[in-house]
């Protein structure tokens, strides 16, 4: 997905990387250069300009100034400022908590939260040995709740039942005591999500938040939507306690600009992409990995 960015990236760094001393003026020339690769993968501005600064007070500081190899502590720098926009390491679900361990899907309708749930239950059921159980807080579309039930099949999770006549607290509370009963390690809850975001849509979802406290709350959005996925981001974060993100449709996202963006909009880690539509397409994301491939 960062094919673009890389080469951009790399062709700006490989100028330094030739120059024995770097002057003020090669690193001002790189990080313009920077600048407009991150523009034109679809970087959220504020996360740009902060990269920048940051990089720059760096590089032109005493650490790559007064080195013996500037240009390469200024790509070291450069590495280390992607890792912490992309995040230092690769997080996991959560599970020091008493079971079942709740996660609750957020995110506007059409990002891949219903695929999502479906993935991750099945990553966890092959990959952490954990048994899932899934419900659709979705009492707006009838089609939602049996999506859900033909995605839970498909992976073979434990499907408990919902209705659009009940409301959403009411459901998850229902699905947490089945789950406890049952003595399943996960409750995966899958919300309803709107075109865009609404005061409506919000309350619902920080209600059910409140009620079954969730120990992972994910917020699910599409890469594809690249700057606008930092805006929604930005929304859902600032109305949810959100534990994570999980990018989807990584697959189709040529630019990279969504991955870049989240984790400074949300302050949270991104923990998995979505790399296609089959349930086996569900991989956790390792920032480090992408940083070094950036850099190339
Ligand atoms: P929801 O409305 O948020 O529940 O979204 P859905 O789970 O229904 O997904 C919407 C569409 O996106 C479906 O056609 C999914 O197959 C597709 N989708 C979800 N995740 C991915 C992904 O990682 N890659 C691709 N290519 N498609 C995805």
């Amino acid at each position: 997905m960062f094919d673009n960015l890389t080469d951009k990236l790399s062709k700006s760094i490989q100028k330094i990387r030739g120059q024995a001393n770097l002057s003020e003026d090669n690193v001002k020339e790189a990080l313009r250069e920077v600048r407009v690769a991150l523009l034109e993968a679809d970087v959220a501005l504020p996360v740009v300009k902060s990269f920048i600064e940051d990089v720059k007070t760096r590089a032109l500081g005493k650490e790559v100034m007064t080195s013996l190899k500037p240009a390469q502590v200024m790509v070291k720098v450069v590495q280390e400022e992607l890792i912490k926009v992309l995040g230092e390491s690769t997080e996991g679900i959560n599970f020091n908590a008493q079971p079942p361990v709740v996660i609750l899907m957020a995110g506007l309708q059409g990002a891949g939260k219903t695929t999502t749930t479906g993935k991750l239950a099945k990553y966890l059921q092959e990959r952490e040995n954990k048994k899932v159980m899934v419900v659709s807080a979705d009492v707006y579309r009838p089609a939602a709740i049996e999506q859900l039930q033909t995605v839970a099949e498909q992976v073979g999770a434990t499907w408990f039942p919902s209705s659009v006549v009940d409301d959403p607290v009411t459901i998850g509370m229902t699905a947490l005591q089945a789950a406890k009963k049952g003595y399943f390690d996960v409750l995966i809850v899958d919300t309803a999500g709107r075109l865009a975001v609404d005061d409506a849509m919000m309350k619902e979802i920080k209600s059910l938040q409140n009620t079954i406290s969730p120990t992972e709350t994910l917020f699910v959005v599409d890469a594809m939507t690249g700057q606008d996925a930092a805006n929604t981001a930005k929304a859902f974060s600032d109305a949810l306690d959100l534990t994570g993100v999980v990018l989807t449709k990584i697959d189709g996202d040529a630019r990279g600009g969504a991955a870049l963006s989240v984790k400074t909009i949300t302050g949270k880690p991104i923990k998995f992409q979505g790399v296609g539509e089959k349930m086996e397409a569900l991989e956790p994301f390792h920032p480090d990995r992408i940083a070094s491939s950036i850099l190339g």
